[in-house]
């Protein structure tokens, strides 16, 4: 059974990410998608890690897709969980240099997991979760870039923070 990890903050999840989660869950046996407790990002965040899992949850519908969260290295869960892969969407080279270096360091922390890279969709080459927010806060249509099913929660959230 091959497994992959696709992490991230997903503050919230858009159909970026969804896209990229999807498509390894096509390539893998199953896919975890990891919401990291740990990052730069992490106190800073418009939505709790329990609020960002469900949010994920709510848009899922595979079921070789799980959602769990994890605070330490990301190597360290990949081999608590026996996972192979590590997938990443790839927007624009200005998130390659990035996700290169921690490509890298991954590979050097634990060499038999392999980082896989998959190019965003074209529709979703300019999607992020800050963006999401900051267009919902202006009172903007968020409606094509996260599914329908999660658009009020972040509207809920986002809009008026401004
Ligand atoms: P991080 O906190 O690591 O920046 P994000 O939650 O923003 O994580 O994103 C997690 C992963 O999803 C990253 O690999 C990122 O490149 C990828 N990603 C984010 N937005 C998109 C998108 N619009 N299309 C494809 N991949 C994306």
């Amino acid at each position: 059974m091959k497994i992959a990890i696709c992490p991230g903050s997903f503050d919230p999840v858009t159909l970026g990410h969804l896209d990229i989660i999807e498509r390894a869950s096509e390539l893998f046996d199953k896919v975890i998608v990891l919401v990291m407790s740990n990052s730069s990002k992490a106190g800073k965040t418009a939505f709790s890690v329990d609020e960002r899992i469900e949010l994920i949850k709510k848009c899922i519908t595979k079921d070789n897709i799980e959602v769990d969260t994890y605070s330490g290295l990301l190597v360290n869960y990949a081999k608590e969980k026996g996972a192979v892969a590590v997938v990443k969407g790839l927007r624009a080279v200005s998130d390659f240099d990035y996700e290169f270096q921690q490509a890298l360091i991954n590979k050097s922390l634990n060499p038999n997991l392999e980082t896989v890279f998959l190019p965003a969709n074209g529709d979703n080459m300019f999607l992020s979760s800050s963006l999401v927010k900051e267009v919902c806060s202006l009172d903007g249509d968020i409606s094509s870039y996260v599914p329908g099913e999660i658009v009020n929660d972040i509207y809920l959230r986002c809009k008026g923070d401004k």
